[in-house]
């Protein structure tokens, strides 16, 4: 059985990508979004386990010194991060895994996990990204501020990514992310193991 795709969905907070990837999900049940592990405070209406695993700041470093997370990182005074034990699993069973993460911890795991499709969302431009993390009002001005000025260190990076997604009307975003694993799924690195088989090439 060949392994699962890993799909990282990653860009600015604000881009949308948590939308597009719950979207997404509801459409193929099948496929494994991680939940990730955090110091931050849950949100109204947040579930430990469902949106997130909320944890202290030292369960997070004990996390670390054990190696479980996959990738975290630091972002806006808290830490985020995979945990490794689901993610792997998932994979191994054929499942397609999305991580749905910010920029530093997208490019961890791209030095650590070989054969990764990388997604940078983009709202369509600056005015949106501000008046979507304003429109949340979950967070304070100080902290939309603090997100902004990442978002804007975090956009050169897009560089390292295989696909840029504008987020502009959400159904049409989470078609382009279903082309996008498509394509990944035709890509010849992908099948070029099992098509071997089948025709018996040899190099
Ligand atoms: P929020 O506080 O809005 O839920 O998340 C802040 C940022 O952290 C978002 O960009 C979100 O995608 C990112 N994030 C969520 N989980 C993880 C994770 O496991 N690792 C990393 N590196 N970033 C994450």
């Amino acid at each position: 059985m060949s392994k699962g795709l890993l799909i990282v969905v990653s860009g600015p907070s604000g881009a949308g990508k948590g939308t597009i990837c719950a979207e997404y999900c509801k459409r193929h049940p099948e496929v494994f979004l991680s939940v990730s592990a955090t110091t931050r405070s849950p949100r109204p209406g947040e579930q430990d386990g469902v949106h997130y695993f909320f944890y202290s700041k030292e369960e997070f470093k004990g996390m670390i010194e054990n190696n479980e997370l996959l990738e975290w990182a630091q972002y806006c005074e808290n830490f985020y991060g995979t945990p490794k034990k689901y993610v792997e699993q998932a994979l191994n069973e054929g499942r397609d895994v999305i991580l749905e993460i910010e920029v530093q911890g997208a490019l961890n795991v791209q030095s650590r996990f070989a054969g990764g499709t990388y997604v940078f969302v983009l709202p369509p431009d600056p005015d949106v990204l501000a008046d979507r993390l304003r429109g949340r009002q979950t967070e304070t001005e100080e902290v939309v501020q603090k997100r902004l000025s990442r978002a804007m260190e975090e956009l050169p990076l897009m560089s390292h990514y295989d696909y840029v997604l504008e987020n502009d009307q959400l159904e049409e975003a989470v078609n382009d992310l279903e082309r996008i694993v498509r394509a990944e799924k035709m890509s010849r690195p992908r099948r070029i193991e099992d098509l071997e088989q089948i025709w018996k090439i040899k190099e």
